[in-house]
C-alpha cells in the first residue's frame, strides 16, 4: 500500500484482494470474472466484490459477447477505454521520447525530440505544454490527463523530487524536476522512475511476455542497463537504480570506460561500441545511433563484423546473467535491439555456447518488438497500476 495508515486486518486482505483482480485484468483484459477465479485462486464471490469496486471506479467496464447458441453469452471485464490519457516519457542522451495514450495503450501521439532534455528548462515548458494541449482538447475522456510519468537515465531522489545523477547529461544533476514541473502543472500527478525499470515494464503491458514471467530486461541505449522483473513487478536495488550491466568488467585490462575501470561489457557491445567500431572518433548523438540502425537492417561486411564482434561479447554478459539468476527470457531492448533485430538466433546460440547443457534454451533472448519506445510504455503501466490506489 502507498500511505502509511492504520487499517484492519480485514481491510488489508480486501485490498491485496483487490490489488490481484486489478492485476488480472491489466494482464488478461478482456476476461470473465470466473476466468479471474481460476487465475487468482480467489473465490467467485471475493472476485464478484472486488469487480464491483472497479466498475464503480470505471477503472472498468463490462462487455457483453452477442448471444450464442449454446446459452447466456458470456460477460467479459474491460478496461475502461475513456478512463483517461496517460503520458509517458523517456528522457535519454540521444532522444527524448513523448508518448500518449489512452488506458490500453493505443497511441494518441508519438513525439521524438533529440533536443529537448538538453535544458531542463526547455523540458518543463515542452512538457507543460504538452499536457495542457492534451487537458483541454480530449473531451470524450473522463479524467482528462490522468497523469505524467518519466523515465530517467539515473538516479532520482524520491523524497525532494530532484534528479541525483545522471552520467551522460550532468546538466540535470541537482534539477528539481518534480518541483519544477508542479509549478507549471499543478494538478497534474508526475511519477518518475528508472528507465531499465520502466522498459522491464513495457514488455509486460506489451503483452510479449506474461506478467508472472521472471524476465530480464537489457535497456540497450549509449550504454547498458539491466532490470529484473520477477513476480509482478521489478526488483528494486537498495538505491533504487537499474543493475549497472554495462560496467561488468569482462577483460581486467580491457578497453578504458568512462567508469574509470577497465574492460566494462559496454565498451565492447552497445550502441556507442558499435559507433566506435563503424565511425571512430565521431560523437554518439541520435543522427549517428539511426544511421547505425538504419545500416544494421541491411548490414554491409563491415557492419556484419561489428554486429558478430557485440553478439561475441554480449552473450558473455548474457550468459553470466543466466548463471546468476537464470531468468525464463532475456529481453533486449531500445537502440541496441534494433541494431540486433532478426539475429536472435545467433544471440542465443552464441549464448548457449557459454552454458552447461542442462541450463540452455534456444528461444531466451528476444528482441524488443516495442523498439524506442519500451521506457515510455513502462511509464504508462506505472501509472495504470496506481490508479488502483484511487479505487481504494
Ligand atoms: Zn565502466
Amino acid at each position: 500500500m502507498k500511505k502509511k495508515e492504520h487499517i484492519s486486518s480485514f481491510e488489508i486482505m480486501r485490498r491485496t484482494n483487490l490489488e490481484k483482480v486489478y492485476l488480472t485484468i491489466l494482464a488478461h483484459h478482456p476476461i470473465s470474472r470466473i476466468d479471474i477465479s481460476t487465475k487468482t485462486g480467489l473465490n467467485k464471490m471475493t472476485v464478484t466484490n472486488c469487480v464491483r469496486t472497479l466498475l464503480e471506479a470505471k477503472l472498468i467496464f463490462e462487455w457483453e459477447v452477442a448471444e450464442t447458441s449454446t446459452g447466456r453469452p458470456p460477460i467479459y471485464l474491460e478496461l475502461n477505454y475513456n478512463y483517461g490519457i496517460f503520458i509517458g516519457i523517456e528522457i535519454n542522451y540521444l532522444s527524448t521520447k513523448i508518448l500518449v495514450t489512452d488506458i490500453v495503450g493505443r497511441v494518441l501521439e508519438q513525439r521524438v525530440d533529440p533536443d529537448v532534455a538538453q535544458r531542463p528548462r526547455n523540458f518543463i515548458i515542452e512538457v507543460s505544454e504538452f499536457v495542457k494541449k492534451y487537458q483541454h482538447g480530449y473531451p470524450q475522456f473522463e479524467n482528462g490527463v490522468v497523469a505524467v510519468s518519466i523515465a530517467l537515465p539515473g538516479n532520482y531522489d524520491e523524497e525532494t523530487g530532484m534528479v541525483e545523477f545522471i552520467a551522460n547529461m550532468p546538466q540535470w544533476n541537482g534539477f528539481n524536476i518534480r518541483e519544477e514541473l508542479k509549478k507549471e502543472i499543478p494538478k497534474i500527478p508526475l511519477f518518475f522512475q528508472n528507465t531499465g525499470r520502466a522498459g522491464a515494464k513495457g514488455e509486460v503491458f506489451s503483452r510479449k511476455v506474461a506478467a508472472e514471467t521472471n524476465l530480464a530486461y537489457i535497456q540497450g541505449s549509449k550504454g547498458l542497463g539491466l532490470s529484473i522483473y520477477s513476480r509482478g513487478s521489478e526488483i528494486i536495488s537498495s538505491t533504487g537504480y537499474q543493475g549497472r550491466f554495462g560496467h561488468m568488467i569482462i577483460d581486467v585490462d580491457g578497453r578504458e570506460c568512462s567508469c574509470g575501470n577497465r574492460g566494462c561489457l559496454e565498451r565492447y557491445a552497445s550502441i556507442d561500441a558499435l559507433g566506435d567500431m563503424l565511425y571512430p572518433g565521431e560523437p554518439m548523438d541520435n543522427e549517428l545511433c539511426a544511421e547505425i540502425i538504419r545500416r544494421a537492417k541491411n548490414p554491409d561486411k563491415e557492419m556484419t563484423a561489428a554486429l558478430e564482434t557485440v553478439i561475441k561479447y554480449l552473450s558473455v554478459g548474457l550468459a553470466n546473467i543466466i548463471n546468476c539468476f537464470n531468468p525464463q527470457k532475456i529481453c533486449i531492448g531500445n537502440y541496441l535491439g534494433m541494431a540486433l533485430k532478426g539475429k536472435e538466433k545467433d544471440i542465443n546460440e552464441a549464448v548457449n555456447r557459454l552454458l552447461v547443457p542442462f541450463i540452455r534454451d534456444p528461444h531466451k533472448v528476444y528482441i524488443s518488438d516495442l523498439d524506442e519506445w519500451g521506457a515510455s510504455y513502462g511509464c504508462i503501466a506505472l501509472v495504470r497500476g496506481e490508479m488502483l490506489y484511487k479505487a481504494l
